[in-house]
């Protein structure tokens, strides 16, 4: 018999056609089937009877009672909420980006490249000797960060004697939870008059019990902590470790450096710097970069570059795993992606347009903003107002409000960080936001807001005991 290459159809053969499934399929299984269950079978199913165009249409109204960065600009003070440009997106989605964890060190070498070069780039722009890419969040990176300090101090034999972690009032709460998770007794370091490290506070609050001192620069006021290099020495000089909180590094990318300023450890909000979407408690990254002295501490493994290969490496003294396989990979390319595209230069650039829009923006609200000069944040003043009900007001102006009371040394705080994401035009429309609030009555401010798919909602309840499903809805009805 003649064999086809292609699918033949001959009538007047009986060898000369293409099978059908059924003739191909000769197989049978033996399987006895059991009925399922009463409780797992249901009479009908109540399907929606809609067209697909109706569905989409739903699912795009419903997704639109949400505010997010793609739907206008998102002044949330600290956050860093700049805008994800897409083309990260897909170099994310590509097929290959998808390496199972368990494959073997030959078979991802491309991957563990990528891995290497982004460890390399966050420690150029950290100036920091290693970085691990492992932690899956801005705190998460405080507390694999304390948790490196703790362990070269025990190396030390000075574990036991170094139970503190000083961290200012400022700071953002994460800090004062991270150091009392990993062990250690919070002291909090009261600000100056100018909204700085007050020198004189940290010099007697420092000594022999001090493991570091936690601090952001610019301070969640955006103000450049001109003192660094002193603070630095009273910390280094008493025997403690200066950590460095990532959130703001948005203001210095690509002139100034933490490793320079004298912190020993960092740790990068990749969300808020490098443009990956904020995880709203989905996947995200906290890289966090050490000094050469602190290298042997990171967790395991690190991906090293031997002879042309890249290899699994576990550090000396590691503290072990702090995330599953590797960190949270599909983010981290995107940090990587976002990096190669901007180079050198777009980054220097990136801080640049931050603190100016910042500066801009402020220069064109009529509130109070008691300090500064600042960098790329400001926290301007409700006065009388209450800050939260003027936030939720702004909602009405079709903005998203900023940060609210915090920090606390400024009375009815609106901590505000456009990014360098937004043109004039959008700060312009910011401006006519807050400014239109300020000039109303506190009664209008009060009932807001008006507009939005949600009124005012009880935000503790919110966080605490959330209902995320639609079953929870329909069971309290
Ligand atoms: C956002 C933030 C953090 C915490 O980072 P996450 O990535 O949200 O966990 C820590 N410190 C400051 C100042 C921040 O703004």
């Amino acid at each position: 018999m003649q064999r086809h290459e292609q699918a033949v159809w001959n009538e007047t053969s009986s060898e000369g056609y293409e099978p059908l499934l059924s003739e191909k399929d000769r197989t049978t299984i033996d399987v006895e089937f059991e009925e399922l269950p009463d409780e797992l079978t249901r009479e009908s199913l109540e399907l929606p009877a809609l067209s697909e165009p109706e569905v989409a249409r739903h699912y795009t109204r419903l997704s639109q009672m949400n505010y997010g960065i793609d739907s206008g600009p998102y002044p949330l003070g600290s956050c860093t909420m700049k805008y994800n440009p897409k083309f990260t997106e897909d170099v994310a989605a590509r097929s290959e980006a998808a390496v199972h964890p368990d494959r073997p060190e030959e078979a991802v070498q491309g991957t563990l490249q990528l891995y290497h070069e982004l460890q390399e780039y966050l420690g150029r722009i950290g100036g920091m000797d290693a970085v691990t890419l492992q932690p899956p969040a801005g705190a998460a990176g405080e507390f694999t960060g304390i948790l490196v300090a703790k362990a070269y101090h025990e190396r030390n034999g000075d574990g036991e004697r170094r139970s503190e972690v000083i961290v200012p009032s400022s700071a953002h709460g994460t800090n004062f939870a991270s150091a009392a998770m990993a062990g250690y007794d919070v002291v909090e370091l009261p600000g100056d008059d100018d909204g700085r490290v007050d020198l004189e506070a940290l010099r007697s609050a420092v000594g022999e019990e001090t493991a570091a001192l936690m601090l952001t620069n610019p301070n969640t006021l955006g103000l450049f902590e001109r003192d660094i290099e002193e603070i630095a020495s009273v910390v280094h000089d008493a025997g403690g470790l200066l950590y460095y909180d990532g959130a703001n590094l948005n203001a210095l990318l690509g002139r100034a450096r933490p490793g320079d300023m004298g912190f020993d450890i960092m740790h990068y909000n990749v969300h808020k710097t490098f443009a990956t979407p904020h995880g709203g408690g989905g996947p995200g990254a906290g890289p966090i970069g050490v000094t050469e002295e602190l290298e042997p501490f990171l967790p395991s493994p690190q991906v090293e570059a031997r002879n042309g290969t890249y290899e699994l490496v576990e550090p000396e003294h590691s503290i072990g795993k702090v995330h599953g396989a590797m960190g949270n990979w599909l983010v981290l390319l995107k940090t990587h992606a976002y990096i190669r595209r901007l180079g050198d230069a777009g980054l220097r650039d990136t801080s640049a347009k931050a603190v100016l829009n910042a500066n801009y923006l402020a220069s064109q609200i009529d509130l109070e903003i008691p300090f500064g000069p600042f960098h790329h944040e400001f926290v301007a003043s409700a006065g009388e107002r209450d800050a939260a009900e003027f936030a939720k007001r702004m909602l009405d102006y079709g903005v998203h409000p900023p940060t609210t009371k915090w920090p606390e040394i400024v009375p009815e705080a609106l901590m505000t960080e456009p990014t360098e994401a937004e043109s004039k035009t959008t700060l312009d429309q910011l401006a006519a936001a807050f400014n239109a609030v300020a000039d109303e009555d506190e009664e209008t401010i009060a009932a807001a807001p008006e507009t939005t798919s949600a009124r005012y909602i009880d935000q503790t309840s919110a966080a605490r005991s959330p209902r995320l499903s639609w079953h929870a809805l329909s069971d309290d009805a």
